[in-house]
């Protein structure tokens, strides 16, 4: 994950309950992958430390545990960089060129301009990423296969050349996340501002609710509404299916506001965040157990990457 900003609402759907669960079947690497972020970040780095330390509270505060999986920080971990350098070598310019997930970075990330040399081999550095730890299964949804696929074509250039098979070739392990999309119902993004943070007050969330858009084509009270066109009907769906089936009945029957509708979402939320939000507060106040797991971490990531660096330079006799 990228430290670019605080973690959402959309995080949590859109990955980190499904990493709580891959944890106890997998033997599971979850990395701030802050040399990323640094490529579209690099006007501002500054900020990505201080993301980097704020989204492992959150990883834990939602479940992630140290005790199960290696936590750990990208750049603390210098083989990445090496393997990185040496896939970089043997890859054609053509395959970053045609990766549609660049196109999709470059259009999604207008208002930078990542116009440069490190961030065409974004892709390279990920296959690193998964490549340094022999990874089995990557934990990816549809849309980030032919990302995946070029790190298979990596792997596999690199045993053809060298003519033994050092790097696995990593398989999917798809998985179908919930959509959530933020207030205005773009995708939720800071760079929108349209997020519900995972660390936000009770008052700001209740504020934020209250915002939403929601069935354009209720204007009044009594207009009968269309819960499957709005996004708050949505949100039910994701964090209290049980009370769906009433709330999209009391709406299209106009036997519930969207005033109150939003408010009673705004009380599920509170809810559901307060555990988080309660295991953050105590995260936060013990600075040296994070930094204790972020190093713990470094050396499981170094104990596994540095036994593939060193496999990778013999084969290739460097
Ligand atoms: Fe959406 Fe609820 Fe209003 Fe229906 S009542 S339009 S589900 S906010």
């Amino acid at each position: 994950m990228r430290p670019t900003g605080r973690l959402h609402l959309g995080h949590l759907v859109g990955a980190l309950n499904n990493w709580a669960r891959l944890q106890d079947e997998y033997e599971c690497f979850f990395m701030v992958a802050d040399w990323h972020a640094l490529m579209s970040e690099y006007a501002n780095p500054s900020i990505i430390k201080e993301n980097a330390f704020d989204n492992i509270i959150d990883w834990i505060a939602c479940g992630i545990s140290p005790d199960k999986a290696t936590i750990f920080i990208q750049s603390d971990v210098k083989e990445h960089l090496d393997l990185f350098m040496i896939l970089s070598a043997l890859t054609p310019l053509g395959w970053l060129e045609r990766c549609p997930t660049y196109k999709e970075q470059i259009k999604e990330l207008k208002n930078k301009d990542i116009s440069t040399y490190a961030f065409l081999g974004y892709p390279v550095l990920q296959a690193a990423d998964i490549l340094a730890y022999k990874a089995e299964y990557v934990p990816i949804g549809e849309d980030q296969l032919p990302h995946l696929e070029l790190t298979r074509e990596i792997a596999r250039r690199f045993n053809s050349l060298y003519k033994e098979d050092i790097l696995i070739d990593p398989q999917p392990l798809l998985t179908a996340f919930p959509r959530l999309l933020g207030l205005d119902l773009r995708k939720m993004s800071k760079s929108y501002d349209n997020c519900i943070y995972l660390s936000d007050s009770r008052d700001i969330l209740h504020k934020k609710v209250m915002s939403m858009i929601t069935d354009p084509k209720r204007i009044k009270r009594t207009d009968p509404g269309h819960p499957e066109k709005c996004n708050v009907h949505s949100y039910y769906a994701v964090f209290k299916p049980e009370l769906v089936e009433e709330i999209k009945e009391k709406c299209k029957f106009a036997q519930i506001g969207c005033t109150e509708c939003k408010a009673k979402l705004s009380e599920i939320l509170t809810e559901h965040l307060r555990p988080i939000q309660e295991k953050r507060n105590k995260l936060i106040s013990d600075k040296k157990q994070i930094s204790d797991i972020i190093d713990k971490g470094k050396i499981k990531a170094e104990e596994v990457t540095s036994g593939t660096l060193k496999e990778v330079k013999r084969v290739m006799g460097i």
